[in-house]
């Protein structure tokens, strides 16, 4: 049986008993050899639905709908692009709870960060249904004078999208809502932990208008020979990724192979930097922001707590009081402030991070051992004194533990901040502008906090340095660049 988002309401969000197709050519289907895979509630451990396991026969059905939506896609007035644009935001905002029960299901995290979710994956929509009737291209005169060039920008092709887990609407919906309004058409492969809600989100864009074809949905167990298949047709002229930076590292690899262009939206080790000067509050506000976001499941996640010795013992404490006080429980429950990990395997990752540093020198002030109960829980942790050796400050925790360290300079702050190989995101305390600016242009990151704990937003240009990607995604331009040519026609008249 089929599921979607009118189902999922009158169901009131049971989505136990559940199969799900895939989602080819506007319809849904099973996989070709019937294979299915299973959804599992991570506060729980159960089985709460399944969802068809792609083969690569299903892969290439899938990039033949693409190619075959593809022209009329491309040549449907942008006027007429936004417009459907425009109503995926409006159905995503009405069914936003829907929704975000669903992300809370099958993810593990709280309702009420699930709910910041659909807001934010809708806004995608709203802002590229914006930017979809502003596409522009560029007219001058050669500097011999002999011509003039003319730049068009044109749909790259059939897109091939990859996403995590970790916010299972708004990833697709970053790419999926400029893509379309360039003119492409995509198949989007989510992570098979979170499936159901690429699914539901399927069943509203065709309710909004998005004609079949144009956007394809497919879940499987075995994602490399599925992208490589479908990375080898020569109509695939684009792969958009968001996920680790090693299974990014592997995917330019492939793509290499068919000079395919990429996006590659990879991992982070965000630095959380508190000098003296800060508003103590504030900081504390923007630190629980800047971890807790999803449990500490974030790309953009505080992973390297760097406070100014005059204000550490304040900051550490006011921290400890602030985790130590959160409600964890299952995602959906009302009161939860702090849902389940992914999978057991990220919770052993956590466990073994912590007893790292610890075993290094670090103080536990709460948390800091993995809880009792069913289900993948690991309590709110907050450990102070961490070394800068400590393999925590090397790797993502994606988790909810915040380690803290002490440092005295500027150029200090600076250098932990950029020991690292990734540079995805960064964040800044102090009253002082001036050397906000100052840290913030000596931070190596694609994105900055200055007095802030969260910089997502579709407006602005997301996305990393160094390990951490290629590419922007949202922004002035920057998203939907990615998914467009430029066609320069050489005239003379
Ligand atoms: P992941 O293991 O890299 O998986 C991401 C996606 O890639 C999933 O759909 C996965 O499918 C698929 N995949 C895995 N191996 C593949 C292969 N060989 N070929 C093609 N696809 C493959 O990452 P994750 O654990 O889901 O997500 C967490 C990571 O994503 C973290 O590193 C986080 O920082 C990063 N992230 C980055 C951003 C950003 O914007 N920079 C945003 C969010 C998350 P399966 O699910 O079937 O394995």
């Amino acid at each position: 049986m089929n599921l979607n988002a009118q189902q999922l309401d009158q169901d009131g969000y049971d989505v136990r008993g559940f199969s799900h197709g895939l989602y080819i050519d506007g319809t849904w289907r099973s996989s070709s050899d019937g294979r299915l895979i299973d959804v599992v509630d991570p506060s729980s451990g159960a089985v709460i639905a399944a969802v068809p396991d792609a083969t690569v026969e299903d892969a290439t059905a899938a990039v033949e709908a693409a190619a075959k939506a593809a022209r009329r896609w491309r040549e449907t007035a942008p006027r007429k692009r936004s417009e459907i644009l425009r109503r995926c935001f409006e159905l995503m905002v009405e069914r936003s709870e829907t929704l975000a029960m669903l992300i809370s299901l099958e993810n593990g995290k709280a309702l009420r960060d699930a709910r910041g979710e659909v807001a934010y994956a809708a806004e995608f929509f709203r802002w590229n249904a914006e930017e979809a009737v502003r596409i522009t291209g560029e007219f001058g005169t050669a500097p011999s004078g002999t011509n003039r060039i003319v730049v068009d920008y044109e749909p790259i092709g059939i897109c091939v999208l990859i996403t995590p887990w970790n916010f299972p609407a708004a990833m697709a919906t970053r790419k999926i809502a400029p893509a379309l309004a360039a003119g492409c058409t995509v198949v989007l492969k989510p992570a098979s932990e979170t499936p159901l809600t690429a699914y539901a989100l399927a069943a509203l864009y065709s309710e909004a208008g998005v004609p079949a074809g144009v956007v394809n949905v497919l879940t499987t167990t075995n994602p490399g020979p599925l992208t490589s298949a479908m990375l080898a047709d020569p109509r695939v002229r684009k792969l958009s990724f968001t996920g680790s930076t090693g299974v990014g590292r592997t995917l330019l690899g492939e793509a290499s192979k068919h000079v395919i262009s990429c996006s590659m939206e990879l991992g982070g080790n965000a630095p959380f930097v508190v000098f003296d000067d800060a508003d103590l509050d504030a900081a504390l506000d923007g630190a629980m922001i800047a971890k807790m976001r999803n449990a500490g499941e974030a790309c953009t996640a505080a992973n390297r707590l760097y406070v100014q010795s005059g204000i550490y013992d304040a900051f550490a404490d006011g921290l400890r009081k602030r985790m130590a006080a959160l409600k964890v429980g299952a995602g959906p429950n009302a009161d939860t402030e702090c849902g389940p990990m992914i999978t057991r395997k990220a919770v052993d990752k956590i466990d073994r991070l912590v007893k790292d540093a610890v075993g290094r020198g670090a103080k536990v002030l709460c948390g800091g051992a993995i809880s009792e109960e069913e289900g993948f829980f690991y309590p709110p942790t907050v450990l102070s004194e961490v070394p800068p050796d400590a393999e925590m400050a090397h790797e993502e925790i994606f988790g909810p533990v915040a380690p803290i360290t002490r440092f005295d300079t500027e150029a200090q702050a600076i250098a932990h901040a950029n020991n690292t190989e990734y540079g995805l995101a960064a964040y800044i305390y102090t009253r002082d502008v001036g050397r906000g600016m100052r840290v913030a242009s000596g931070i190596e990151a694609g994105m900055i906090g200055l007095n802030r704990g969260l910089m997502s937003d579709p407006a602005a240009p997301f996305g990393g340095v160094k390990q951490s990607g290629l590419g922007r995604e949202g922004g002035q331009h920057h998203g939907i660049a990615e998914f467009m040519e430029a066609k320069y026609i050489a005239v003379t008249f």
